[in-house]
C-alpha cells in the first residue's frame, strides 16, 4: 500500500526516531508499504518517519526497482564508518520541488538489521554514501534543509511558509 508522504513542517518529520524492537507482521508491512511508496513516486530512498512511524527504519534503492539486488533495507542502522567529504546536488521526498547542494561524506559505512532482524554491515561510495546519510539524518529528525546555512536556507522555507499558506503544501 502506497502510504502519504509527509512533508517538511509536519511533526514526526522533524523528531527522532526510536529503535525497533519486535520484528512483527505489522512492521513487515511497514517495509513492504515503504518500498512500494519510494518505487510509487519514484525515489532512491524513504525513512519511516516520512511516512509518519517514528521508527528508525530506512529503505534505499539506487536502482529505483530495476535491478532486484539493488534493494537495502535497513533497521536500527548506526554508522561504522565516515570518510571523506563530497558536495552534490540533493533533494528529498517530503521537499519536493526543492534542491540544493549538501555537505556529505564520500564513504560511509553501516551496521544495523535487515528486515528479519539479522546484522548486515553495508558499505557505500558517493551517491549510496550520501542516501545513507540522508535517511540517517531522517531517523533523528533532520531534514536536509536542516543541513543548509544562511540565506540559502532562509530563502526555502520562505517559500515552504508561503506555499503552506495558500495550501500548495
Ligand atoms: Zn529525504
Amino acid at each position: 500500500m502506497i502510504r502519504p508522504i509527509l512533508r517538511y513542517g509536519e511533526r514526526p518529520l522533524h523528531e527522532t526516531a526510536v529503535n525497533v524492537t519486535t520484528f512483527d507482521d505489522s512492521l513487515q508491512r511497514l517495509i513492504d508499504d515503504m518500498i512500494e511508496t519510494m518505487y510509487g513516486v519514484p525515489g532512491i530512498g524513504l525513512a519511516a518517519p516520512q511516512v509518519g512511524v517514528s521508527l528508525r527504519v530506512f529503505v534505499v534503492d539506487l536502482s529505483v526497482g530495476r535491478d532486484p539486488k539493488g534493494l537495502i533495507v535497513m533497521i536500527n542502522p548506526a554508522f561504522v564508518e565516515r570518510e571523506g567529504t563530497q558536495l552534490e546536488e540533493e533533494g528529498c521526498l517530503s521537499a519536493p520541488g526543492f534542491n540544493a547542494t549538501v555537505v556529505r561524506p564520500q564513504r560511509a559505512v553501516l551496521k544495523g538489521l535487515d528486515r528479519d532482524g539479522s546484522e548486515q554491515t553495508l558499505a557505500g561510495d558517493g551517491l549510496l554514501a550520501r542516501a545513507f546519510q540522508h535517511e540517517m539524518d531522517h531517523l533523528d529528525g533532520i531534514v536536509f534543509i536542516d543541513r543548509l546555512r544562511g540565506i540559502k536556507r532562509d530563502m526555502i522555507v520562505r517559500k515552504i511558509a508561503k506555499m503552506k499558506k495558500t495550501g500548495k503544501w
